[in-house]
């Protein structure tokens, strides 16, 4: 008779995990507010005063560039939308490439293709799961004109460097934040180091308002074209006098006030929020160190790891037992998590297709970086054997949590000999 949970023995870890409850008493009150004021929209498609949103929006805007320290804020409905303005603005164009990492949410590269624009795809880093730098240079031509670095789970790419490479060969780099607010890269906040920095308002992330997103810059032309593709560029350039037309396609990417009062509030609490995340995982990480068989999230140095996922690398050689065995295992000792990330987007059926815009697919000649298995092997090894993750945003995780997480991890090792016929999270004998 075995202990593991998995083969009848009693869980770890036997009630489950309460969900990360973070609208509070001021929430309801900024909601009331604007409720009450009936007016829940202060947008206006027009070059007029409400070209630029409602009172709640501006006073978001200026609350959060002084948080952060960017010089302009650009609000929207989405980090999507968010990365389709920062596209946008970057003067993206048909046949220019866009370099993303493989492993990320879809959007990050999508938002390049709306414009025409090709998303190469660089390999991550094994250690980071951030977009590789050596990559990246490996994937740059005379059609190159973005670089999207994610901060991916909480954690910079790195940034400055990365940022230096834009410099140097007339690039535009956009951060694609949505998971990284408050981290940092030597003292700066992620966002803020690239010409464009993206972030996520989404139920899923640090800080919500339900649906939104935030983009910041220093540049103000970049901002006042964000501002028109946010906001119906096409009807309002004539009377704001724009003589540059060029990718001034105007969508309805704009905030409403009860997004923007609510997100005043959770601005206000960040530091709380993220601390409580970070505090746990941080405890987790020291519970889990020195595990035969799984290597906890590798922080680098000088930066902040915010932790939207805490992720480990697990060793299916090491631990005598195949990932997904690892991860049934765990889940039966009801800890909460999930096996590797999302898939190297180029194998997402609208890239083996290349269809996208038309009828007639999305011909472009990509050479030896085709879409398609191989094309970033790091991402793929990760992605099908090495990655578990624990969401610290999901779930109202302690510190207190932590070892009682790492019990459970060390009794699943622990017990790779019963497991010796199980592969990919079945019996197979
Ligand atoms: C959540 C997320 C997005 C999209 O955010 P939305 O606000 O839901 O549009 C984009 N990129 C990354 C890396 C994300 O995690």
């Amino acid at each position: 008779m075995s202990d593991l949970a998995l083969l009848g023995g009693s869980p770890t870890i036997p009630d489950a995990f309460p969900v990360y409850a973070s609208m509070g008493k001021a929430e309801e009150e900024a909601v009331l507010r604007v409720v009450r004021s009936g007016c829940l929209s202060g947008f206006y498609g027009s070059w007029e005063d409400g070209f630029l949103g409602g009172a709640e929006v501006q006073a978001f805007e200026a609350e959060w560039g002084a948080r952060f320290g960017a010089a302009h804020t650009v609000t929207v409905n989405s980090a999507t939308s968010g990365l389709i303005a920062a596209i946008g603005a970057a003067g993206i164009g048909p046949g220019d490439e866009v370099i993303v990492p493989a492993t990320t949410m879809s959007a990050t590269a999508m938002a390049p293709i709306v414009y025409g624009g090709i998303p190469v795809f660089a390999d991550i880093d094994a250690d980071t799961f951030c977009i590789n730098i050596a990559s990246v240079r490996a994937n740059l031509t005379a059609r190159t004109r973005a670089i999207i670095a994610v901060n991916l789970f909480g954690q910079a790419a790195p940034l400055a460097a990365l940022r230096s490479l834009c410099d140097e060969n007339g690039l535009v780099l956009i951060e694609d934040n949505a998971q990284g607010p408050l981290a940092t890269e030597n003292g700066r906040y992620c966002g803020t180091i690239g010409h464009i920095g993206v972030f996520s308002l989404n139920y899923h992330k640090h800080i919500h308002t339900g649906e939104g997103g935030v983009c910041t810059t220093e540049d103000s032309d970049l901002a006042r074209k964000m501002q028109f593709i946010r906001n119906h560029a096409e009807a309002v350039v004539e009377d704001a006098g724009v003589e540059n037309l060029t990718n001034m396609l105007g969508f309805n990417l704009r905030m409403t006030e009860l997004s923007a009062a609510v997100g005043r509030v959770q601005l206000t609490d960040i530091a709380d929020h993220v601390a409580r995340r970070e505090n746990f995982a941080a405890a987790l990480s020291k519970a889990t160190q020195g595990l035969d068989g799984i290597q906890p999230p590798h922080v680098r140095d000088n930066c902040r790891h915010v932790y939207y996922v805490w992720a480990m690398r697990h060793d299916a050689e090491v631990a005598g037992m195949t990932r997904n065995t690892f991860v049934a295992a765990l889940q039966a000792e009801g800890v909460p998590c999930f096996p590797a990330y999302v898939a190297p987007l180029y194998t997402l059926p609208m890239f083996r297709a290349r269809i996208a815009i038309g009828r007639e697919g999305y011909p472009f000649n990509l050479g030896s970086r085709e879409y398609g298995p191989g094309l970033c092997p790091v991402a793929e090894r990760l992605h099908t054997h090495e990655i578990v993750g624990i969401e610290p945003c999901a779930f109202d995780f302690s510190e207190a949590d932590a070892p009682r997480i790492a019990d459970a991890i060390a009794k699943v090792l622990n017990a790779r000999s019963e497991l010796a016929d199980w592969r990919n999270g079945e019996q197979v004998a």
